[in-house]
């Protein structure tokens, strides 16, 4: 399929979105999807929408789609909480099959929420263990024979930095480390081989390149082969064999089903499963390639015209996810200039403007037009305005 398919999604007029990487847009059908599920299935089905509309199902159904683009087999993946929750899950699963190693490994680039869970655990495990953090490129040599569990995020949600998913994963193993992976930025933004790399888990979030909307639900994978040895730390009725057996005592469900926990989010789960039929017949090989040519041609621009700006993503597209940073003094303003005049991107401190690209959606005309008026922004010193200083609680 020819990209972009900016007809898939609903892009206000005029607006040139370039953070995708942080929530997705709209996608065309979604709006209708979700109103009938409201209308026909809650309104009129009632309860019986559990059966009759497989609410029940939906877990394991839009597991499968999100499966086939992280390169996980159909029955590997399921849904359901928030990231965070899911990270807490796979790390739980993962310490236990290290019970006499204590160290967890991460590296700085990890998103903050990965590692306050990692902590969390920790110390409600009481059992000693040690979040061991070092710089992103150290990873690879700090991989030794006292790591549990190797937690790393693949791209840098800061820099768009991209770790090797097979080679990183094949150096955890040869330590005998379990390999968890956090593929936010990397599920729908690059080719991503789960199961060919053989790493025991991933997981991810759905509203960032999957376009599932605000609060979408994440997704968890568990190689095949270990889940009939995980306990889950959070054993929740949804993750038991037999539900409405409603049996008084906790027996996990036989497959990837164990890592379910509550009821789903029906309504946020239909609008993600909707979402995800933009990826039918896209090739994520064609969307990497579009996505470097696009990120590599805004770094070009930006260096040319916009003099101040510092590059903190790697210039080679293979060390690269989907994404652009930018390191600027007055980086929070001018985002806020750039937002006013319609180019959207964000701010991440303490000094780091950021660009997603989404070849779905996004193509060079919106790569130069956007360039065109971070110049201006940038050249004018549009930024020094009092009004793009005061900071919002979301940046
Ligand atoms: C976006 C992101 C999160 C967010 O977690 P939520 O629980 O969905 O809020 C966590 N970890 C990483 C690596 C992320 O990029």
């Amino acid at each position: 399929m020819m990209l972009p398919l900016k007809d898939k999604f609903h892009l206000p007029d005029g607006m040139i979105y370039l953070d995708g990487n942080s929530l997705g847009p709209l996608p065309v059908g979604v709006n209708d999807t979700l109103s009938r599920a409201v209308t026909d299935q809650w309104g009129a089905h009632l309860i019986k929408g559990w059966n009759v509309d497989d609410w029940m199902g939906q877990p394991a159904r839009v597991g499968n789609m999100v499966g086939r683009l992280i390169g996980a087999p159909d029955g590997s993946v399921t849904m359901g909480d928030t990231l965070s929750v899911k990270v807490y899950q796979a790390l739980s699963a993962g310490l236990q099959m290290r019970p006499d190693r204590k160290v967890i490994l991460s590296d700085s680039g990890n998103f903050p929420s990965d590692l306050y869970m990692a902590q969390g655990l920790i110390s409600h495990l009481g059992q000693g263990h040690e979040l061991r953090i070092v710089d992103p490129e150290d990873v690879m040599d700090a991989i030794t024979d006292e790591v549990a569990v190797a937690m790393i995020t693949q791209v840098d949600y800061r820099t768009g930095r991209m770790h090797d998913m097979a080679a990183m994963t094949a150096k955890a193993h040869a330590m005998g480390a379990v390999m968890l992976w956090d593929l936010a930025h990397s599920a729908g933004a690059v080719p991503v081989d789960i199961e060919g790399c053989n790493a025991e888990f991933a997981v991810g979030c759905t509203y960032k390149y999957l376009n599932g909307g605000p609060g979408a639900p994440a997704f968890i994978y568990a190689r095949p082969d270990i889940v009939p040895g995980i306990a889950p730390a959070l054993s929740g009725w949804l993750g038991h064999d037999a539900p409405f057996a409603f049996e008084p005592d906790y027996r996990p469900a036989m497959g990837i089903e164990r890592m379910r926990v509550g009821t789903p989010p029906v309504l946020q789960m239909t609008a993600l499963e909707e979402a995800l039929k933009v990826w039918e017949g896209v090739d994520m090989a064609d969307v990497r390639k579009a996505s470097v040519a696009l990120c590599d041609l805004f770094i070009q621009q930006v260096e040319a015209r916009c003099p101040g700006l510092t590059l903190i993503s790697p210039r080679d597209g293979t060390q690269r996810g989907s994404q652009v940073s930018f390191a600027f003094k007055n980086g929070y303003a001018a985002m806020q200039a750039l937002i006013a005049r319609d180019v959207i991107g964000d701010f991440r401190a303490p000094n780091v403007m950021r660009f997603g690209f989404t070849p779905l959606y996004i193509d060079a005309d919106d790569v130069m037009r956007a360039v065109e008026v971070l110049e201006a922004v940038i050249v004018a010193r549009l930024w020094d305005d009092p009004a793009y200083h005061a900071k919002s609680r979301v940046t």
